[in-house]
Parts: C-alpha cells; structure tokens; sequence
C-alpha cells in the first residue's frame, strides 16, 4: 500500500501520512455512490434540502477544527482558513435552497402537454487541487449533491485532510453512506478512474491546464460532461483616473493572498503610462507592510507555498527579471518567499506564464485599446479588474477582456451566489451562483399526448 507523507509548508516539517487508494478501492467507492444515489435522488425535495442544511450546520460547528487543519497541511493563515470553513457551509446552505427550485419547464404544443425535468447525472467525480482545498471541494460536492447526485471526490495528494474531514462530518450529519466519499490518493489513479469509469457520468476538474486538457480529452472519449477551471494570468488595469491610492493599497490581497497560488490571482498589473511612476510610489509601502508569517499568527496576511519544489518553481521566474521591489519573509525552515514586484514586458516568461506564487509583474500601458489589448494578450481567461472613475469606460473594458470574473475598483472574485470560471484556456463551464445545481443535471423532455 502506498502513503502519501504530509509536510507542513511553514515549517518543512513532517507530520501524518496518508494511505492512496488504489483502482479497486476507487471502484468499490464508485459501486457505494451508484446505490446511494438512487435513494438520494428518490428523497423528495425536501427532505435533500433538509440533509444539507443539517451537513452545513456539522461544517459550521467545526470550522475551528476545519482551518486549523487548513494551517497545517496547506499553509494558509488562520484567518483566511477560518474563512475557507465558513465558506463551505455558506455553498451547502446556498445549495439546500436547489432541490426546491429545481423546477422544469411546461412548454406549449399540439396534442398534448409538454413538460421538461432536470434529472441527476448519477455519480459526480470532483477532482481536487491543492491550493484552496476546502472551498474548491465544495463547489462541485455542494450543487452536486443538491441536484441529486452521488459524488466521488478526490483531494490533492499534499493537502487530503479537510476534504477527508468533511466526508466524516457528512456522515455525523447524517447523508446516507456512499453518496458523498472522499478517496485519497494519486491523480493518474484515482482522478484518472472518474474519467474513464463507465458509472461517473460527469466530472469537475480544478488544476493546471495540462492535466485538465488530458482529463477534458479522456472525457471527450467516454462522452461525459466535464467542467474545467484552470489557470490564470489576470490583469489588473489601472487607469490614470482611478483612486490611485486605493488601488495600490488593494494590490497585495489581489496577487499575494494565498501566497499568489490562486487562480484568480492579479498578477499583471497594467499602468497607464501617465501615473506608472506615481503607482509604483504607492504600491511599494503597500507591498513592503504586506505581513508574511506564521499562519497561525491572527496577524499573519501571507503564509508559504505549499512544498519545496514548488518553490523552486516559483524562485526560477525571477532568473534575469528586472526586480522593482520586494517585500520580506522569514528565513529559515519552510517554504517561504517574500512578495515580488517586477517591470516587465509583455513578451517576458514572468508576464505570460501562471506563476502560481507571490510575484506579481508591472506593466504601462498608453491608452484604453492598449489596456485591453495587452490585458487579452494571454491564452487564460478567468479573473481581472478594472480601476477607474469613468463610469462609460468601466462598462466598455469590462465588456471587452475577455474574462469570465471581472470586478471594477474592487478585486473580488467569489461569491457563493454568483457566478465562477473562465474563459479560453481558462477553463469551460461555471460553478457557483444561481445555476449551479442546475449544470449537474441534464433536462429530460416528456411529452404526454392527450
Ligand atoms: P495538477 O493539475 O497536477 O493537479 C490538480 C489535481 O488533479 C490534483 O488532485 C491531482 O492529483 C490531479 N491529477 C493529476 N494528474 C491527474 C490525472 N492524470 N488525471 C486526473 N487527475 C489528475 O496541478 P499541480 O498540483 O501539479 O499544480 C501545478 C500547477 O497547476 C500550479 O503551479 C498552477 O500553476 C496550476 N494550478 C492551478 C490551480 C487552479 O486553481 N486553477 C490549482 C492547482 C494548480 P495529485 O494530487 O495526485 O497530483
């Protein structure tokens, strides 16, 4: 049997392992959700709303328990891991309000009544990264569920533990076994087996665009349904009428939360030309008061990346780059690295490939086509902002970057009532907002002759 050993990123340290299914353990999973959904989906409305409430309120009653679990294996300061619990209780309330408003349509004919159901898939397969662990989980587990699927759902091998907890607490909130297993265990075996599996009628994938293009391809050869949501190099534009002091203020939480290894994160900024050395004034206090720590200190904004070699990965962006300024981490043992401003151009690697850490790159720009120009000028798609006083202009630019999440004066991104996901290399599909539930159904037409 093989183990996956835990590190916690702020130390380096070792700390649990964790046994990786194998392709039976997989299978036996996959046969328990397939029994388990047909009496979940036979549950009236109701009583699916009812279930998922009462799961929220277990999550809700161990968010505590839940973040801290979240420091320890992925980093993550308390604050924000406290958040990330909530949050998932926050999708399974907003989720127990779909089995009641699944409704279909009634649609006029000739000879008879013509009515519309949104039917389950059957089992869900949700395959899981490593960089927000929790929240990600419950943006396919949540709607999934509510629509009256089983999931299977399979966390990243370097942060397995609160996915694992939230099956148990599941289980405590009373969801039948079998509906909702969480599988540890390897990427080519276990979220390789969601893909090919005859019984997992759909699968939600979140993580690079290379491995998601292979999971989109092996789906494409079994003909289920997947939804995507991938990497990210959005552009944060700012314009020469904007609050320049308030925009630089928001700059950190919009590139360096989560150490930068998020997919929304900004990590071109765009200047107009005409304010770029009055920007870079502002932005340097911010970035340098930006506080990088120990993650169980409340103080803490910013904690390590998650492994070592990720590390490597991230430091190599900074091979012969022209750094504008840096903020500080702590030495010594752990994952760190200070938040990292760079002048770029547009053709640099450190402006065109998703870096996935603190390191964010500066760019000016002269006008409004130029701003949308260069902000398109990248195959990913999924976030963005938009910094400006000019009402027409806000409008015009928001619909012209071609996004799937966009936010003006503001780097908002999520929201468990709107909706999320990308465009172009990106990703396809959405999660989140109002017709989740409904992307885990497919609509049957009955058509009663009269
Ligand atoms: P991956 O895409 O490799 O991993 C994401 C998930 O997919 C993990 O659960 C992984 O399992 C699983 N997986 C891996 N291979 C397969 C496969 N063949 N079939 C099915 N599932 C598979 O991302 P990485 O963790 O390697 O991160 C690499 C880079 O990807 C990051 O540096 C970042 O640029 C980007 N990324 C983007 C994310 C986003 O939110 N958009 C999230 C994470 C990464 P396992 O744990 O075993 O590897």
């Amino acid at each position: 049997m093989s183990v996956q050993t835990l590190v916690d990123p702020a130390t380096g340290a070792s700390f649990a392992e964790v046994a990786a299914s194998s392709l039976a353990e997989t299978d036996a999973a996959v046969a328990r959700a397939v029994v388990a959904q047909r009496s979940w989906a036979a549950e009236s409305p109701l009583g699916r709303a009812s279930a998922l409430r009462r799961f929220a309120a277990v999550v809700r009653d161990h968010v505590d328990e839940l973040a801290r679990l979240e420091v320890l294996e992925a980093g993550h300061p308390i604050s924000s891991a406290e958040w990330e619990a909530e949050h998932v209780a926050q999708v399974l309330d907003y989720s127990a309000g779909a089995p009641e408003r699944l409704s279909g349509q009634q649609i006029p004919v000739a000879g008879g009544l013509d009515v519309t159901f949104h039917e389950p898939y059957g089992v869900v397969g949700v395959i899981v990264p490593w960089n927000f662990p929790m929240t990600i989980a419950s943006w396919g587990f949540a709607p999934a569920l509510a629509a009256g699927n089983a999931v299977v759902l399979k966390p990243a091998e370097l942060t397995p533990l609160t996915a694992i907890r939230l099956g148990e607490l599941a289980l405590e909130a009373g969801l039948p076994d079998g509906l909702f297993t969480v599988i540890p265990g390897a990427g080519p075996v276990v979220g390789q087996r969601f893909v090919t599996h005859p019984e997992v009628r759909k699968v939600v994938f979140t993580g690079s665009t290379a491995v998601g293009t292979e999971v989109a391809a092996g789906c494409a050869r079994e003909l289920k349904p997947v939804t995507l949501e991938l990497g990210g190099k959005s552009a944060n534009i700012v314009f020469a009428d904007a609050d320049l002091e308030v925009a630089a203020a928001a700059v950190p939480a919009s590139v360096f939360d989560n150490a930068g290894q998020d997919c929304c994160a900004r990590s071109r900024i765009l200047v107009q030309r005409s304010v770029y050395d009055r920007f870079l004034g502002l932005l340097e206090p911010a970035v340098r008061d930006w506080t990088v720590g120990d993650p169980n200190d409340r103080g803490t904004q910013m904690g390590p990346l998650i492994s070592a070699a990720h590390r490597d990965r991230v430091a190599s962006f900074l091979d012969g780059v022209d750094v504008a300024f840096r903020g500080s981490a702590p030495t010594g043992d752990g994952f760190w690295f200070a938040p990292t401003v760079v002048l770029a151009q547009p053709g640099d690697r450190v402006a065109r490939e998703e870096i996935f850490g603190p390191v964010v790159a500066v760019l000016p720009f002269d006008d409004e086509a130029d701003a949308i120009r260069l902000a398109n000028d990248t195959v990913y798609g999924l976030a963005g902002s938009i910094w400006t006083e000019n009402l027409g202009r806000a409008v015009r630019v928001s619909r012209a970057v071609r996004s799937g999440v966009l936010s003006v004066n503001s780097h908002s991104s999520v929201r468990y009532a709107t909706p999320f996901g990308g465009m172009k290399a990106s990703g396809l599909g959405r999660e989140l907002g109002p017709d989740a539930a409904e992307h885990f159904t497919q609509t049957k037409n009955v058509f009663f002759a009269t």
